[in-house]
């Protein structure tokens, strides 16, 4: 699986990463800005880290997982830069999380699979 990263920031081994204090911007839609906020909090856990990363603009503790959406990948902590910062996504992430957000709203339901598996239990 090919997996895209977003949320990594600059380091002494990586200076073509940005710094996320960069990335700010206040302007940023409020409810556009608090569905992203979700959309990576629900992401499924990937890896685990060995130890917790800190805020690069606060110094939080801010978590030490992996999540992913099986398209892209980020550090659970992103959410936080997002929600406590302003910190605004690529216009070509924060419209795939809107469009899975809006097809899981739309989808229809099998309400008759889990009755059929299970039949005369
Ligand atoms: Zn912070």
């Amino acid at each position: 699986m090919h997996l895209r990263a977003l949320g990594y920031w600059r380091s002494d081994t990586n200076d073509r990463l940005p710094h996320p204090a960069n990335l700010v911007d206040t302007t940023w839609d409020g409810n556009e800005r608090a569905l992203v906020v979700d959309y990576l909090d629900d992401g499924r856990t990937g890896r685990r880290f060995m130890g917790v990363s800190l805020c690069r603009i606060c110094g939080a503790h801010n978590g030490g997982d992996e999540k992913t959406d099986g398209v892209y990948v980020w550090p659970s902590g992103l959410a936080h830069y997002v929600e406590h910062h302003g910190v605004r996504l690529p216009k070509e992430f924060v419209e795939h999380a809107i469009r899975q957000s809006e097809e899981l709203e739309a989808s229809t339901v099998d309400r008759t699979w889990w009755a059929e598996q299970t039949a005369g239990a």
